[in-house]
């Protein structure tokens, strides 16, 4: 092996995960190199097309999985400089501190993390600053303690949407401003980055002002001259020293041509479903069911959230353009009528006539598609999936991706979804329209029913779970492997129970946490 390919760290993917850890350690000189199998997401204007980004998926992945049944599954993932980040709404929650331990759920346990909230917490507060996380805190009933305010002031609501938080407060709730990474100045317009515009969430930001890992974290980290970057870089096996203990070879496809990397430091962020992937295909006669899976975890407990779209239409036009301002945590742990957590409940982006072509929804009587989005409120509604051993991915004999889950805990999400449409009726503010004004709340068909589906793969975690017991897990309490030395994954991975927010903080928290332990270790 030359010397040039030979690194003190190398690290797989440049999403929320890896691109974080490389920002962290890049000031240590230490030698670096990032794989990246895709290109960085080019600018153009249709960045902020919903017809390129939603009807067209111009930015998915063309690559194909297989459901169990072996059918063809088109899933909804982006492989750029930035990994998901370059799509994400940016609504930047920590985990509640509960669901750091064990918490009882309708459908059975979630299981405790082997770090406790305290851990992460001082890394939380760091990702926050890092990705310009604009918040108030305290407004959250169910916000965790921590040690710093928001680094920025929460992004402010739109008049709709400040009426809608208004008359959820009258009702007794909670309604509070989703934590958001943009780069907003509110208070300054004509020099803010960010423009509040109406194409945030699902789409590359035109104008780089979305916290995301490539312009936060990969760029920055490339400006100090011992990092490498190497984009349409897939690596497709990880080769192990003869014993087994080590990584020796990281085997890359490039440019159709096969190159070999080796580092003292392996990091596999490749996002859940690929870095699982990623270790099943480097089995070897060491490791004979996968890298570092004598546990047999790895791939296992696919979660994904329980996610519903859901269409508020009322005769009151919604002209919000920034909408993803407002949530609701109420039944985060559960109400006074039903003792098991339920979830969150938020916003998509404000949706419109092409993005709902893309799934085709049943439209309403007398409405076209253009006049329901101009008139609807648009909610994201989360709720947590446990882990199954048996929800887990696999690889075919062709070396493709099969993704198989058969939902679970879905009573919480079907309550969480009649809380809302409750609470919708009770509405009592339209002055122009009465009480008829708001007239049910209607089932986003947007893939099949209301539900997102399988392909839906935004927030998926759990495949490669951290943990006490080598027995039970695959990485210990740093992130590292329990059978291989120098293999660590920092990604969505590693989480063994998921919570009922979004996942991007959780895991650019995470990712310095375990930057901090390999600083150490490289010393
Ligand atoms: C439309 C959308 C909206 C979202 N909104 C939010 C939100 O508002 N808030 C939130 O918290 N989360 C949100 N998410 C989820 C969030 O983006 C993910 O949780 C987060 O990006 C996961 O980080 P990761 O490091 O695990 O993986 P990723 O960010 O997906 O990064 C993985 C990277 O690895 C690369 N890679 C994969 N395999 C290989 C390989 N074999 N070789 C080389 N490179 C490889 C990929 O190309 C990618 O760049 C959203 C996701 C989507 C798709
Ligand atoms: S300008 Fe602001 S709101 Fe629009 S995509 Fe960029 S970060 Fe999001």
């Amino acid at each position: 092996m030359n010397e040039m390919s030979r690194y003190d760290v190398i690290i797989i993917g440049t999403g929320a995960g890896g691109g974080t850890l490389a920002h962290r350690l890049a000031p240590s000189g230490k030698r670096i190199l990032l794989l990246e199998r895709g290109d960085y997401v080019p600018r153009e204007k249709d960045n902020w097309s919903t017809r390129a980004v939603n009807l067209e998926g111009k930015y998915n992945t063309k690559e194909v999985w297989r459901t169990a049944d072996g059918e063809p599954l088109h899933p909804h993932t982006n492989y750029w400089v930035g990994g998901n980040t370059k799509f994400y709404g940016a609504a930047l929650f920590r985990l509640r501190r509960e669901d750091f331990g064990e918490l009882k759920h309708w459908g059975g346990t979630s299981p405790a993390w082997p770090i406790r909230y305290e851990d992460l917490e001082p890394y939380y507060t760091e990702a926050e600053r890092l990705y310009h996380v604009h918040g108030r805190r305290g407004e959250d009933p169910t916000d965790p303690p921590a040690s710093a305010p928001y680094p920025h002031p929460a992004v402010s609501h739109e008049p709709r949407m400040q009426q809608l938080s208004d008359d959820f407060a009258r009702l007794g709730l909670r309604p509070f401003h989703v934590p958001l990474g943009v780069l907003l100045d509110e208070a300054n317009p004509r020099k803010s980055r960010c423009i509040r515009c109406g194409t945030c969430d699902g789409h590359p930001c035109l104008v780089s002002a979305k916290a995301d890992a490539q312009v936060l974290c990969v760029d920055p980290a490339l400006e100090h001259p011992n990092v490498t970057l190497l984009t349409g870089a897939y690596v497709s096996r990880l080769e192990t020293t003869p014993s087994g203990l080590e990584v020796a070879r990281v085997i890359v496809e490039r440019n159709g041509t096969r190159e070999v990397y080796s580092a003292d430091v392996v990091v596999v962020a490749g996002g859940a479903i690929n870095s699982a992937a990623l270790l099943l295909r480097s089995a070897n006669d060491r490791h004979p069911r996968g890298l570092g899976n004598g546990s047999d975890v790895v791939g296992r407990h696919y979660m994904g959230h329980v996610n519903s779209v859901l269409m508020a239409l009322s005769k009151c036009p919604n002209p919000t353009v920034f909408q993803k301002t407002l949530a609701v945590n109420d039944f985060y742990f559960g109400s006074p009528e039903w003792e098991f957590p339920m979830g969150h409940i938020s916003f998509v982006g404000k949706l419109d006539g092409d993005t709902l072509k893309a799934g085709a929804p049943a439209i309403a009587p007398g409405w076209t598609l253009d006049l329901m989005a101009s008139h609807s409120l648009d909610f994201w509604l989360t709720s947590e999936d446990l882990p199954d051993p048996n929800n887990r991915v696999t690889l075919n004999r062709a070396g493709e991706i099969v993704l198989s889950y058969q939902p679970n805990n879905e009573e919480g999400h079907t309550r969480l979804i009649d809380k809302l449409k409750h609470l919708m009726k009770q509405q009592t503010r339209c002055t122009v329209h009465g009480h008829e004004c708001h007239e049910g709340l209607f089932a986003r068909s947007l893939y099949l029913g209301q539900r997102i589906p399988l392909a839906g793969v935004a927030h998926q975690n759990g495949t490669v779970r951290f943990g006490r017991d080598p027995q039970t897990s695959a990485l210990d309490q740093n992130c590292r492997a329990h059978e291989v030395d120098n293999l660590y994954v920092v990604d969505a991975s590693v989480f063994p129970s998921s919570g009922a927010v979004n996942p991007a903080l959780t895991v650019m928290a995470n990712a310095l946490r375990v930057g901090d332990h390999l600083l150490e270790r490289l010393r």
